[in-house]
């Protein structure tokens, strides 16, 4: 078996992600630093120390986007981008994120120590507001340095509390400025957790993302009318909810016939919501996501048509509309290529996957060529306080990671 030295240091890893997870510690280990608040900021600035203390040269974008830029021998050359994202969900885990931006400053650690110099420069990313759990969109930092999102609509955005974006960037000190952002990478490299059961299934160790998968949502409103529970025989009745119902099982009961087909309805509102009154209406979302677009396009479509020719009872009416329809965003065949290599190259099981969930590569991927790299998620968990991975695990990431990242910064083209 193929065996190299690892270069990066695992303890020091270690020792640093343990510093982060002190930072909005929760009872059982994991973290809850939403977005902008003073967790947050502590977290940021550690994180910019940490980053001088490499010797980067840090700077701050008007979103709060926080960068560092280690030289390289041509420096009018575009950097190699790698990072993620360090605020977490409620109840985080320890290393969603985080992984991503703390495994990046150990990459430029171990450079530092190795004394290597790269043609490239490379630079560091803590994007704001990947979790989308205290202001959203989430992955808003990424997204408006695509500029996929409109800068004045981010800036007004408000919490539940109504504390508005823009004035909580600048109460931490992270309001900078909009010539900091980072415009023309030459790639973008981000390593996750998979946050699913998927590498630990398969017993692999590294898991090479060839994209993010898409997703169709739609939503069905059901119309009938509002009558007594106790007076209307059930006969006479117009129930939103008793139609739904089936519905409901029907879409479920398609789905299971399609291999890979993931579909949930994830948010009903019955009206008048009251407990003696017949509901008069249903409102419910449909979320579709498949690997394969068409398949998904496919199953959409049928699902269309099902719904439009069902026949309720007379007086009844469905709607269908659509919320949003993503296709699967591919990423750069180059670069899984050379993630690929790495991982072999040290011997590490590995193995092409699609991300079912959102990332800020997903945005960086429509600007300049992107990859990601995830890791295994014990039982597959996240989003919770159990989200853990093994330190073996994350040594190999890191270490595909540096590779790459070494491979990248030295290479003409892409
Ligand atoms: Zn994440």
């Amino acid at each position: 078996m193929k065996q190299q030295v690892m270069n990066i240091q695992l303890d020091r890893l270690m020792q640093t992600i343990q510093q982060s997870a002190e930072i909005g510690m929760l009872p059982n280990g994991g973290i809850c630093r939403l977005s902008l608040t003073d967790e947050d900021k502590k977290m940021r600035d550690l994180f910019l120390q940490w980053m001088k203390d490499c010797g980067l040269e840090t700077r701050i974008d008007d979103f709060g986007n926080m960068y560092g830029r280690r030289k390289g021998k041509n420096n009018e050359l575009a950097p190699v981008l790698i990072g993620s994202h360090l605020d977490t969900q409620p109840k985080g885990g320890r290393y969603d994120g985080v992984l991503g931006v703390l495994g990046a400053l150990e990459v430029i650690r171990t450079l530092n120590d190795l004394g290597v110099e790269t043609e490239r420069p490379i630079e560091i990313v803590n994007f704001t507001n990947e979790e989308g759990a205290r202001f959203q969109p989430a992955m808003l930092g990424s997204g408006a340095m695509a500029e996929i999102f409109n800068k004045q609509t981010i800036l007004n955005t408000k919490d539940q509390k109504g504390l508005v974006f823009g004035e909580e960037l600048e109460r931490i000190g992270f309001r900078g400025l909009k010539e900091n952002r980072q415009q023309g990478p030459f790639c973008f490299v981000e390593l996750h957790i998979e946050q699913g059961p998927v590498l630990e299934d398969k017993g692999r160790s590294i898991g090479v993302v060839t994209g993010i998968q898409g997703m169709s949502w739609l939503e069905a409103t059901i119309t009938g009318r509002t009558s007594h529970t106790g007076t209307t025989p059930m006969n006479r009745r117009k129930d939103a909810v008793l139609h739904a119902s089936k519905l409901i099982s029907k879409i479920y009961s398609f789905a299971e016939e399609i291999p890979e087909l993931l579909v949930a309805i994830g948010r009903i509102q019955a009206s008048p919501n009251v407990i003696n009154t017949v509901a008069d209406q249903v409102v419910f979302s449909i979320d579709i996501r498949h690997p394969e677009d068409h398949v998904r396009e496919r199953f959409e479509q049928q699902l269309k048509e099902y719904l439009s020719t069902t026949t309720l009872v007379e007086e009844m009416e469905l709607q269908i509309k659509e919320l949003d329809k993503i296709d699967t965003d591919s990423f750069s065949e180059e670069m899984i290529k050379v993630m690929e290599n790495a991982a072999e190259k040290h011997g590490f099981s590995n193995m092409r996957m699609l991300s079912g969930a959102g990332h800020d590569a997903k945005y960086l991927n429509r600007i300049t060529p992107t990859a990601m790299l995830f890791i295994p998620s014990i039982n597959g968990l996240s989003h919770c306080e159990e989200e853990f991975s093994e330190a073996a695990d994350i040594e190999k990431g890191v270490q595909v990671l540096f590779d790459t990242v070494l491979t990248l910064a030295n290479k003409e083209t892409l």
